[in-house]
């Protein structure tokens, strides 16, 4: 596994005070005693400060905080991840929180290590809980061998208990080059007989500073994956999906991957391949527009009327969240659980965020440039090249879109949340040599975090490596 920025295709979205407050305890987790083969941490270079946690949050502790932030305050926290049912106080801190903050939804990512059925039983009490959990294979022999799991039995057997409990829950495979791809169809079709919410694929991938590196062809790899999750999807009934998600996938396209079981959605008919035309009757340009308009606030919480491209067919479907909290529509939306940022059960991939270039369509409105250079990463820019000879999204002008290759963290990996200020110091360099200096850069914003790249360099590094006017967009997910 690789570590990225702020990627979950999980469509629950929970509302942002419920994660916050979780979050702002700082992780319940503590250090992950498994060494699975692909493990991001062996991959990262000693700058890159990762997630073996030290200090186990007790009980204690966790009412201090949660007293803190209940009177308003924002105790400065740690939010490294490593292993939540590895702690032993972890239900004990949930039943703490809990006293505070009676509805917020807890998310955890897990591996299923230590997620025993009294622990699931216990979990089912402390609704609104998700998980998402990293199973990677459902064979206990093969776990044990790539993920060094000495109790394997538990965690396939926790994907049960989850079910049996009605505890809502996703997927994730990590399809390292020592699965068979008979073992991930099995693994798909146990979590789909479990009621996953979701399941994704994370398609392998690895950094230079591996100490081993599995020699495979990155793309056929990947598109072998890719094609067989495709086949999968007309056996199974949850949605499936990859990561990236824009290979072999269009970024652009507003289609339904999958629908969520017992979601509006499903009620609905609603198919995997239904192009969305229209949302409460605005018209759909692209992907990311149509996920903000399915969980848009100041449209009904609770109803969606969408017009569908199906098969060359315009349909109209209408989706009616049926009731409150208390209502049951696992693994949709259990009892306990708020139906807002569900998505209705429409499951998408996660989209760009072309709003995001109305930044510098503005400042080019405001000054002209003779040259635009928009960075993007090796793996998204023949889609980015693409979308600006069909299109001219920042209005007159000249824009020359260019990748910056993960030249830092090197490897098979291709994509902006692993870019480095060096990568894009290096991707300037090459381009000012090629077409002379441009007047605007305008550089992905994913790839930072407080102005700060995954190693520490500020982006004044890209500021000072050129004469040209350099934008760094917002954005968490633009052009990456
Ligand atoms: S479960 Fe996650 S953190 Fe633990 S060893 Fe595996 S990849 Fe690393």
């Amino acid at each position: 596994m690789r570590p990225l920025r702020g990627e979950s295709n999980r469509p629950v979205t929970t509302e942002a005070g419920a994660v916050g407050r979780w979050g702002m305890l700082g992780s319940m987790s503590t250090r992950c005693p498994l060494h699975c083969d692909f493990c991001y941490h062996l991959g990262n270079p000693p700058e890159v400060i990762t997630g073996r946690i030290a200090s186990l949050k007790t009980p204690h502790m966790v009412r201090e905080l949660c007293r803190q932030i209940a009177a308003g305050n924002y105790p400065a926290f740690d939010d490294r991840v490593g292993e939540y049912f590895a702690n032993p106080h972890i239900l004990d801190n949930i039943r703490v929180f809990r006293e505070y903050f009676p509805d917020d939804q807890i998310d955890f990512t897990t591996s299923g290590f230590g997620l025993t059925e009294d622990r699931v039983a216990a979990l089912a009490t402390l609704q609104p809980v998700f998980l998402q959990v990293s199973l990677n294979t459902a064979d206990a022999a093969t776990r044990r061998r790539i993920m060094k799991d000495p109790m394997p039995e538990v965690a396939i057997a926790a994907i049960r208990h989850l079910c049996d409990y009605r505890v809502p829950f996703s997927g994730t495979i990590v399809a390292w080059p020592g699965l068979e791809l008979d073992d991930i169809a099995n693994t798909i079709r146990y979590l789909d007989a479990h009621q996953a919410v979701s399941i994704k694929i994370n398609l392998p991938s690895y950094t230079r500073f591996f100490p081993i590196s599995e020699d495979f062809d990155t793309f056929e790899t990947w598109s072998r994956l890719t094609e067989l999750v495709r086949g999968l999807r007309r056996e199974v009934a949850t949605p499936v999906t990859w990561e990236p998600y824009f290979f072999d996938a269009s970024p652009f396209d507003a289609v339904v991957v999958g629908v969520v079981r017992n979601s509006p959605a499903a009620r609905a008919g609603l198919r995997p391949g239904d192009r969305l035309l229209e949302i409460d009757g605005e018209t759909v340009v692209f992907l990311e527009q149509a996920r903000r308009l399915l969980i848009r606030r100041d449209l009904a919480d609770d109803r969606r009327r969408l017009t569908v491209d199906r098969d060359g067919c315009v349909v109209s479907v209408d989706l009616v969240e049926e009731g409150g909290r208390d209502h049951d529509d696992y693994p949709h939306k259990p009892r306990g659980h708020s139906a807002v940022g569900r998505m209705f059960g429409v499951f998408l991939h996660q989209g760009l965020d072309l709003f995001a270039l109305g930044q510098v369509r503005r400042r080019l409105a405001e000054r002209p440039a003779g040259r635009t250079l928009l960075l993007t990463s090796t793996l998204l820019a023949p889609q980015v090249e693409a979308l600006f000879a069909m299109a001219a999204p920042l209005g007159p002008g000249e824009v020359t879109v260019s990748a910056a290759p993960n030249r830092y963290f090197g490897g098979n990996v291709m994509i902006g949340d692993l870019l480095v200020a060096s990568d894009i110091v290096e991707a300037i360099r090459l381009d000012e040599a090629a077409h002379g200096t441009p007047d605007l850069i305008v550089v992905p914003g994913s790839s930072f975090n407080d102005g700060r790249d995954l190693v520490g360099a500020p982006t004044s590094d890209i500021v000072t490596a050129t004469s040209a006017e350099v934008m760094i967009l917002s954005n968490a997910r633009i052009l990456v």
